[in-house]
């Protein structure tokens, strides 16, 4: 006989998952109704509304795809690229990589724009990658880079790609909620996000959403979309407009249920509000972090507020690092990837997961653990920043932040 599984309580501060609302959690656990049912189209209605809130978009094809966030990059993918196609991609970590696959799964060629992980995608590289090859018709790039913590300027890329009659494909997994993303001022013409990260959600969804341009290519193309379960033209039929909805696919529902908890959490808190406890919760942690004496992979200028990426001290066993906070106060960190595998940690501050109470706990505990391993900050320093850091603060924002 096998138990149930009973997970112990963790406190997420890794590059995603990341802590998901306890209301979410209860929202979730409510009655599946079908996934025609007439109270499940309002709901999805208001899903949808509440999805354009987030991404500040009025487009019409804004809805959540029915799987994790690389099944949202894939949807970008594999609706704008077409086979022969000719896609920019800007790499600077690891999602980069995963769009270069996208592109040649869909028997398009990559053009690749590198940039040094850590480091944001330079515009003049992809200015120079447009000119040498004009017969692109696609732009990709990540703005939040999760394997660095680096934030690529998503405004200009847009510009630029926009400017040589290129559409922008733009993955926002980590950036959403925690940092700007305009997708309308922008022009941003596909857009991608993941549930777990800065939504305080649980993994599995992928909100996306497509400007008018990407729709009239998704309705001219050539060739049909290759995934079926993907092609949006079909998953209209059943997230589009007006009562008429037909079966696509049964949908999470209970993930729906839980995704649409997260963003009525968003717009009580107020995307501003939340960008700002972001940024605020990030300065302190960067002040407590800084005082043990850690720096950071990325220059101040292009910090992800939710991603902090910091350099493992000489002689530190980053490794059993990880395993203490886990073992001894259940805090999850992430490890580095790519170039920077045992030379980072990758600190997450996202959504639920980014408040007072998680920074403190963290800098406490990781004073403790590098002490125990040679490496002796002065104690009580950086628990002391990030109290000077806060109180630098207003005391209004202070309330907020756990409200
Ligand atoms: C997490 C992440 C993804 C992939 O999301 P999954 O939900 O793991 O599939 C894609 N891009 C970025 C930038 C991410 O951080």
């Amino acid at each position: 006989m096998t138990d149930s599984f009973h997970p112990p309580k963790r406190v997420l501060m890794g590059p995603g998952p990341s802590d998901v609302d306890p209301r979410v959690l209860e929202a979730m656990a409510r009655p599946t109704i079908g996934h025609l049912d007439p109270l499940f189209v309002t709901m999805m209605d208001e899903l949808k509304g509440m999805l354009q809130y987030a991404f500040r978009t009025r487009n019409a094809l804004t809805l959540p795809v029915s799987a994790p966030g690389s099944a949202g990059m894939e949807t970008a993918f594999v609706n704008l690229v077409e086979p022969g196609d000719t896609v920019i991609v800007c790499q600077n970590g690891v999602f980069g990589g995963r769009m270069k696959e996208n592109v040649e799964r869909c028997g398009a060629t990559p053009v690749m724009v590198e940039d040094e992980w850590g480091r944001p995608v330079d515009p003049q590289k992809l200015e120079d990658a447009l000119k040498a090859h004009p017969e692109a018709r696609t732009v990709a790039f990540v703005q939040a880079e999760t394997s660095t913590g680096a934030e690529s300027d998503t405004r200009t890329l847009v510009e630029i790609a926009h400017r040589h009659d290129c559409l922008a494909i733009v993955d926002t997994v980590t950036a959403l909620g925690g940092t700007p993303v305009e997708t309308d001022a922008w022009g941003i013409d596909a857009v991608y996000s993941g549930s777990q990260k800065c939504l305080s959600c649980t993994p599995g969804l992928s909100p996306v959403s497509f400007s008018e341009a990407a729709v009239a290519r998704i309705r001219n193309r050539k060739h049909k979309v290759q995934s079926w379960f993907l092609d949006l033209n079909l998953v209209m039929g059943y997230w589009g407009e007006g009562a008429k909805r037909a079966y696509h696919h049964t949908a999470p529902i209970n993930a729906l249920y839980g995704l649409h908890e997260a963003l009525v959490l968003l717009q009580a808190e107020g995307i501003e509000n939340a960008w700002a406890r972001h940024r605020r919760n990030h300065e302190a942690l960067r002040a407590g972090l800084e005082a043990m004496g850690l720096s950071f992979v990325v220059a101040p200028e292009h910090r992800l507020p939710q991603l902090n990426a910091v350099r493992v001290p000489e002689g530190v066993d980053e490794a059993a690092v990880r395993g203490a906070l886990l073992d001894d106060y259940g805090i999850e960190i992430g490890a580095g990837l790519g170039p920077l595998a045992g030379r980072i940690w990758r600190i997450g501050l996202m959504g639920y997961a980014s408040n007072p109470r998680n920074v403190y706990l963290l800098l406490g505990a990781l004073e403790a653990i590098l002490a125990a391993q040679g490496h002796a900050p002065a104690r009580g320093a950086a628990t002391d920043a990030a109290r000077a850091a806060y109180s630098a603060a207003s005391d209004q924002i202070k309330a907020a932040a756990y409200a």
